[in-house]
């Protein structure tokens, strides 16, 4: 199946110009697209024969691939839970941060400093098989994720996401990011199915 880039739904946010959206968009987002259908183009026709653990088409397509739709979907998750028309973060996903932080405060020191801590991702996720919030950290789009959670809230803190704006004051970015949160999209990834809010 062919990936089709999905447009961006503002074109500045809160602390974050155009010209930093634009780039990161329409450049590095809709690049990942284009790889990711190069990349399963040419696994339709790779010799399956020809299979091996150290080097082989299939296993370097294979790794890329994963690298390619991880990168596609951090990044439209990423760009559909910002907005230009801030919200209030309401219920359920309050009251879901507060009954595992113990306030929303904290929950907002601990992604914020786990910003500077990662090197291209961090999510709040909600894990199927610990039935809990949490938070992680990606070194890269195939590193560091968590099987059977579903994202919630995803940052990019790559300097890519943010350079042409803030240079090296990463924290700035991050505060930045955080006033322009898009909490009623958040609450639609909550509200997706029942089993988070029991
Ligand atoms: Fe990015």
């Amino acid at each position: 199946m062919k990936l089709e880039p999905k447009p961006l739904k503002y074109t500045e946010l809160p602390g974050i110009s155009t010209r930093q959206l634009t780039e990161h968009h329409d450049k590095l987002y809709v690049g990942y697209v284009n790889k990711y259908n190069e990349i399963t183009e040419k696994l339709a026709a790779v010799d399956l024969s020809a299979t091996n653990q150290t080097y082989s088409d299939l296993r370097e397509l294979q790794l890329e691939k994963g690298f390619a739709l991880n990168g596609v979907k951090l990044h439209e998750a990423y760009f559909d839970n910002l907005t230009d028309k801030p919200t209030e973060i309401i219920d359920p996903i309050k009251s879901a941060l507060i009954k595992q932080w113990g306030s929303v405060d904290k929950w907002v020191a601990e992604f914020s400093a786990l910003g500077m801590a990662a090197r291209g991702w961090v999510v709040l996720d909600y894990d199927y098989a610990l039935g809990r919030f949490d938070n992680y950290i990606f070194d890269a789009h195939n590193q560091g994720g968590i099987a059977n959670t579903q994202l919630i809230l995803v940052m990019d803190v790559y300097e890519h996401a943010y350079f042409l704006d803030y240079a090296t004051a990463r924290k700035d970015y991050i505060a930045a990011f955080m006033t322009a949160i898009d909490w009623t999209v958040v609450n639609q990834r909550v509200s997706a199915d029942d089993k988070k809010l029991t």
